[in-house]
């Protein structure tokens, strides 16, 4: 959905309240006393993923023209590229699609197949829902 986002995995509390400190970040967290920590943090009402999105899009909402340009791996800016510099597995791609996106961080392309609309269309069901 575009938002800039960091998932801090294994660290502990005070580390990632630096973290976002140091990076300027929002805080969403299900936890309360750690939510009371830190006075750009946002609790999480739902346990449920679905929820906890739509809650964020109501505070924040999403600009359409960013979807999908973040790499759902490592957060990075995507890249719009041509097809033409993918390698040879991708040739079913290549010769559907002129333009991709491409993460300079992981190597990695994406672009619009059947997984796109099914990813829209789960979106709109969370903001609708
Ligand atoms: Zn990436």
């Amino acid at each position: 959905m575009g938002y800039d986002t960091s998932y801090p995995g294994c660290q502990n509390d005070t580390d990632i309240l630096k973290k976002c400190i140091a990076e300027n970040r929002i805080l969403l967290t299900r936890d309360y006393e750690f939510y009371k920590r830190y006075s750009r943090s946002i609790f999480l009402d739902s346990p449920y993923f679905k929820l906890q999105i739509k809650q964020i899009a109501q505070m924040f909402p999403p600009e359409m023209k960013l979807f999908f340009s973040r790499c759902p791996i490592c957060n990075g800016l995507l890249e719009e590229v041509c097809s033409d510099r993918m390698g040879e597995e991708f040739e079913s791609v290549k010769s559907r699609f002129r333009m991709v996106k491409y993460c300079p961080y992981c190597n990695k392309y994406y672009w619009k197949g059947s997984h796109y609309e099914k990813i829209l269309l789960e979106i709109d069901s969370i903001l609708k829902g």
